[in-house]
């Protein structure tokens, strides 16, 4: 439930409705948009129901949310929420690049491809160093000194550093090194990850199950909200379907469907979303057409060298391709946004 109040309500008139909420053993969430203020209740609300908030001063109406996810939903917070990473603005309307290589696996490499992901526009540097494979004996990630590496290189090139955290044990370790922190496809349901990296506060770029519903999504992201923590970046990666063409089918509806439903934004990962590199340039174009707020793409200096998902890798020439492609999408999308 949600108790909206009217614009220019006071701060009194707000306190009444919280004071008569905590009474009840509940709590509340604060959503102070540009023109109102939105009392978010949190709890065991059936108790509630009776409650006559409309008489109350300063209130417009109450809503009651009927899906199971709140604070996620855009009715509990009308305005986009924009995720600052360390001054960096995720959802503002502009377009957040990032990019870099499945897997770290030098400082060399990583260096390479933060010079090649700046060069083309991108201010986050992406790279694992904790991998999640499908095999056992593949590669696992440089763990710890990956995590050097990816920091050392991003800093060089002033980006920010984007990296997966697989289990709460490492959970620590890899907040010292990166900015934002990526819950992998396959972790979207480890609820216990999500409220842990929920209470760090930090941002947390959230990818879709691999046969995550838009639902089951969107209530990860309430685990990671109901920490406290708003500052949750949707990302689109594919998911499975029937079709075996590609390595997954990259639901592009996905993005203005959570751009309805929730107020955080989305970023389109086309690179695992199609598994082949010359599909992901146009399918990144297309994530932006769609409405994304970003973009999160893999590359490497030499792909056929690459110690994961080489063959959905950009080099440094088709990389830059793609992002001239990216730029004149990313400018008429702004014509496009204007047209209300
Ligand atoms: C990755 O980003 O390298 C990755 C493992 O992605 P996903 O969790 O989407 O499969
Ligand atoms: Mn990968």
């Amino acid at each position: 439930m949600i108790v909206i109040m009217k614009p220019g309500a006071t701060k009194e008139q707000v306190k009444v409705i919280i004071a008569r909420v905590k009474k009840e053993g509940l709590d509340v969430h604060l959503s102070e948009g540009k023109e109102q203020t939105i009392i978010g209740l949190i709890g065991d609300t059936r108790k509630m129901v009776d409650v006559a908030f409309d008489s109350y001063d300063g209130v417009e109406n109450t809503v009651r949310i009927t899906h199971t996810y709140k604070l996620t939903s855009r009715d509990f917070h009308p305005d986009n929420t924009v995720v600052d990473v360390d001054g960096l603005k995720i959802g503002d309307g502009s377009l957040t690049m990032m990019a870099g290589p499945c897997s770290i696996e030098s400082l060399e490499q990583m260096l390479e491809c933060a010079r090649i992901a700046k060069e083309g526009g991108a201010s986050v540097l992406r790279g694992g160093a904790f991998k999640p494979r499908t095999s056992p004996y593949a590669f696992q990630g440089l763990e710890e000194e990956g995590l050097k590496y990816i920091r050392q290189a991003a800093d060089k090139y002033d980006m920010k550093v984007i990296t997966e955290v697989m289990d709460e044990a490492n959970l620590e370790l890899v907040a010292k090194y990166t900015d934002i922190l990526q819950i992998g496809a396959r972790n979207m349901q480890n609820y216990k990850l999500l409220q842990a990296v929920g209470k760090t506060g930090m941002p947390v770029a959230l990818k879709r199950g691999i046969a995550g519903t838009i639902d089951e999504w969107l209530n990860a992201a309430e685990y990671i909200a109901a920490q406290g923590n708003f500052k949750v970046i949707f990302v689109e990666r594919g998911i499975r379907t029937y079709e075996t063409a590609t390595r997954n089918t990259l639901d592009l509806s996905a993005v203005p469907l959570i751009k309805k439903l929730s107020h955080f934004p989305i970023i389109v990962d086309p690179s695992h979303g199609v598994g082949i590199w010359d599909l992901v340039p146009p399918m990144a174009v297309a994530g932006v057409a769609a409405g994304a707020d970003g973009l999160i793409v893999e590359i490497h200096p030499d792909p056929a060298k690459a110690w994961s998902d080489g063959p959905q890798c950009l080099n440094e020439k088709t990389y830059a391709k793609m992002m001239k492609q990216v730029h004149i999408m990313e400018k008429a999308m702004q014509e496009v946004k204007a047209i209300d």
